[in-house]
């Protein structure tokens, strides 16, 4: 079958019937990171691709941003499961005409976050390539139970932490260049896009009070990876146009385009989670103890209904494209 039919879950779907097991995966392929088992504790180990000109692209991205969001998209996963990022191996592969300098501009960007975040970078490989590529492996500790994406239930809450669609807003600008730009405005959306931050508090602290039943970063847009908790959890969703948090940047840089980015954008590396209805008094108490605010937007419902967006008026609204997926060009 053709990729882009089968599409990139289709085919990790694939990758995952054949993937060898054993002894000591709690939870393998399928959710932000793997959870393995040790003597005396668990780990949590994540591992992403960054390839020049599909993830990333140097016209507009310096290597120092670029070895950051390297390491902030893995820490993202990590957060995701409620770990604790801790160790780091990051292998490249680098075109031979590059300047030894660039590569060591990505390796700074990549120790501000690291030293930040408690990683010590322990290894990784070096190659040539046709293009710049990165491949981050990171390793975290599991203080508490997991949360995976699978914990969702009809009548759950659902909540998201920081604003959503400031990057894919951001990436449209650089893409775009409109002619008026809002300056104060725009280098707030690019320093979202550039320097994303990974919720490792938040997630940690959403495990640790067992308040978070099934949680995954926004990654890859809000109703994709939404639609990934909902598959796994067996239940659909309701969204609250009116409800999802935007920046004030957002909304005066948005314009016609209204919710679109912050609904179907990806790199936002927020977290995305459901919680009991009773829990909604402890997680106002919680929010005190956050760095980030979260915004509830919506419900969960049965798998039945699917994932709808309603709008101001209270009338679902169709979404046609949902979010990133490699290989398939068409929603
Ligand atoms: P994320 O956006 O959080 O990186 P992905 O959609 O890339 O998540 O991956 C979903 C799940 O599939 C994860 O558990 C990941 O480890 C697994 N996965 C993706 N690609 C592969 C592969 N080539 N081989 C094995 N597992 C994979
Ligand atoms: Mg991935």
């Amino acid at each position: 079958m053709k990729l882009s039919r089968l599409g990139e879950f289709g085919l990790i779907e694939k990758i995952r019937r054949i993937a060898p097991g054993g002894p000591g995966v709690l939870l393998g392929i399928g959710d932000d990171a793997a959870w393995v088992k040790a003597k005396t504790s668990s780990f949590l180990i994540t591992s992403d691709l960054l390839i020049e000109r599909v993830h990333f692209d140097f016209k507009w991205t310096s290597p120092y941003a670029l070895g950051y969001k390297s390491l902030a998209v893995n820490l993202s996963d990590i957060a995701a499961m409620g770990g604790t990022p801790a160790y780091l191996i990051l292998s490249v592969g680098i075109p031979i005409e590059f300047d030894a300098q660039v590569v060591e501009e990505f390796y700074r960007g990549v120790r501000s976050l690291a030293l930040r975040s408690g990683v010590a970078l322990v290894g990784g490989d070096t190659s040539a390539s046709e293009s710049f590529f990165v491949s981050v492996a990171l390793v975290g500790h599991a203080p508490h139970r997991p949360i995976g994406r699978n914990g969702g239930k009809a009548g759950d809450d659902v909540y998201v932490t920081g604003n959503l669609g400031d990057s894919a807003l951001a990436l449209s600008l650089l893409r775009h260049r409109p002619r008026e730009t809002k300056r104060r405005a725009s280098s707030y959306l690019l320093s979202r896009h550039h320097f994303p931050t990974a919720r490792v508090k938040a997630g940690t602290l959403l495990a640790r009070e067992k308040l978070a039943k099934a949680m995954i970063d926004v990654s890859d847009g809000l109703l994709q990876d939404l639609g990934h908790l909902c598959k796994a959890s067996n239940i659909g969703a309701v969204v609250w146009e009116d409800s999802l948090p935007l920046s004030r940047a957002y909304r005066s840089v948005a314009g016609r385009e209204g919710t679109r980015f912050a609904l179907t954008g990806g790199e936002d590396y927020e977290l995305l989670f459901t919680a009991r209805r009773r829990d909604r008094s402890r997680l106002e108490k919680l929010q005190h103890r956050l760095d980030v605010p979260i915004t509830r937007i919506g419900r969960c419902v049965s798998s039945r209904e699917g994932i709808t967006v309603w709008n101001t008026e209270g009338e679902p609204r169709s979404i046609g494209v949902k979010g990133y997926n490699h290989f398939r060009f068409t929603s």
